[in-house]
């Protein structure tokens, strides 16, 4: 019996997955046992649509049309539990199986902790993620770094450090690093993320770790939850799965490249927030960039945390209605209210049509908030510093000491009797 903390090679007994999977096909054949034994209702997925810079959410209920969601799409950047919230009713009628990067991982707690999304109901297969590429800017890069016609390429893979490309008459293979310099590969929030195992999620799958004669042909499976664990078990035992236990070297392996994922993104942490400046050059930086914003809502609207139907930013009294730019209060708002919880998923950074820098701005806050308070967002249940506020007991300090100070209590803890 598999149980939380196992590790295994996986692959699948499938011929169709086969042919479209990444690696073993495992995420694919879980989905397809998972919606065969009625665990779940239907499965939202990721899958190309037009081409691989477009990577479509996709709700499967048939299990044989799965095989056509396989495959990593390293251009996808799209969030998948918001879509939850607002089309499946946060999935408190059915039940949801979901492939998770590290930061739609991060959202769903994040949207549980809100009581916007029923946990209980979502099965989440983790994907290892080492950084994704915006499809806007990959069109770009390959046409000016690859000089090839993005059209033309019919398939993309970040192999080995490189991000390498087939077309029409060839393949070419750049590293990421390279890429990096000048502008384009992974996402900047992607190079500041440290979530690159997701073991929030009920399994966590990679390519990380399988060496020896499995190298490229099974997936590598953490086994996070006892939900998990059973998928992994009624998939084996209906012959669509096979396992084996995984070489000791390829675990340690990668252990080693996880530790320095976080080296690499402390550094580009570093780096990002050091060019933001400090004090009030930061503050005034921030002012400057978001004095472009044309007040779109985009930002309000992709985010996983924000949430409000009657959203503050929308209320005359804080923000002047009908003016662009909007007052610096608009967005103001936003980090007070979002800062302590922002995942860093940078879906207001790429959905900006103003270009600004917006998860950069709110990570970098949120980073200071970890340091002060401890507090990091995404990983677990635990409740942001905002849900003090929202205990009795502090509203009822609050109302009877007519005090604005939400934080009182934390910077100046009322001493135990
Ligand atoms: P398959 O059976 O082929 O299923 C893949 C699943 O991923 C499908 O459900 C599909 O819908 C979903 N999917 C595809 N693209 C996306 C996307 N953009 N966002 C969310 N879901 C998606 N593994 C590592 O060990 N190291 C890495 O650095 C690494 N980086 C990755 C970066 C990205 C952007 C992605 C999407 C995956 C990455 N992976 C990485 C995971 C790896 O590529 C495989 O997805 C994983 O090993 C599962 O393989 P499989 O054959 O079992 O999956
Ligand atoms: Fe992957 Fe992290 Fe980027 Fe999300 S934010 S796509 S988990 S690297
Ligand atoms: Fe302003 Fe950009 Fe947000 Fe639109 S997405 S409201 S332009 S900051
Ligand atoms: Fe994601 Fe931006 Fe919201 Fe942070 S503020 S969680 S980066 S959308
Ligand atoms: Fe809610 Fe604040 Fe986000 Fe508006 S900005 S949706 S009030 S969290």
């Amino acid at each position: 019996m598999t149980k939380k903390g196992d590790m295994l090679y996986a692959w699948t007994n499938d011929a169709e997955i086969q042919k479209t999977a990444e690696l073993g096909g495992a995420v694919t054949t879980l989905w397809k046992y998972a919606l065969e034994s009625k665990t779940v209702d239907a499965v939202l997925v990721i899958a190309k649509g037009k081409d691989l810079y477009d990577a479509k959410p996709t709700l499967v209920t048939d299990p044989a049309q799965l095989a056509k969601t396989a495959g990593s799409l390293h251009c996808g950047t799209v969030l998948l539990p918001k879509l939850i919230k607002k089309y499946f009713n946060g999935a408190r009628d059915m039940k949801l199986g979901v492939t998770v990067k590290g930061c739609d991982a991060m959202a769903f707690y994040e949207l549980a902790k809100r009581k916007q999304i029923n946990l209980d109901n979502i099965y989440m297969i983790g994907v290892n993620c080492g950084g994704s590429v915006s499809p806007v800017l990959a069109r770009r890069m390959i046409a000016d770094k690859y000089g090839v016609d993005p059209d033309n390429v019919h398939k993309e893979e970040i192999d080995k450090g490189q991000f390498i490309i087939e077309y029409e008459g060839g393949h070419k293979g750049i590293s990421v690093d390279e890429l990096e310099e000048v502008g384009y590969g992974r996402r900047t929030n992607c190079r500041r993320c440290k979530m690159k195992i997701p073991r929030q999620a009920d399994l966590a799958c990679g390519n990380w770790g399988v060496i020896g004669p499995k190298a490229g042909k099974a997936t590598f499976v953490e086994v996070c939850s006892e939900k998990g664990a059973s998928l992994i078990d009624g998939a084996v035992k209906k012959g669509l799965l096979a396992t084996e236990a995984p070489i000791p070297k390829g675990i340690e392996i990668r252990g080693k490249v996880e530790g320095a994922m976080f080296k690499l993104g402390d550094k580009c942490r570093a780096k990002d927030f050091e060019g933001l400046g400090e004090g009030k050059d930061r503050l005034r930086k921030i002012m400057e960039e978001t004095s472009r914003c044309i007040k779109c809502y985009s930002c309000i609207s992709a985010c996983p945390i924000c949430y409000c139907v009657d959203c503050t930013t929308k209320n005359p009294v804080y923000v002047k209605t009908g003016a662009v730019p909007p007052d610096f209060m608009f967005h103001l708002i936003r980090y007070a209210h979002i800062a302590d919880s922002c995942v860093n998923c940078g879906q207001c950074e790429e959905l900006c049509p103003a270009e600004i820098p917006n998860a950069l701005f709110m990570h970098a806050q949120q980073v200071e908030l970890e340091k002060m308070f401890g507090h990091v967002p995404g990983r677990d249940m635990e409740l942001p510093l905002h849900a003090f506020v929202e205990e009795k007991a502090e509203r009822a300090r609050l109302a009877n000491t007519h005090s604005d100070m939400i934080y009182e209590n934390v910077f100046n803890p009322v001493p135990k009797k």
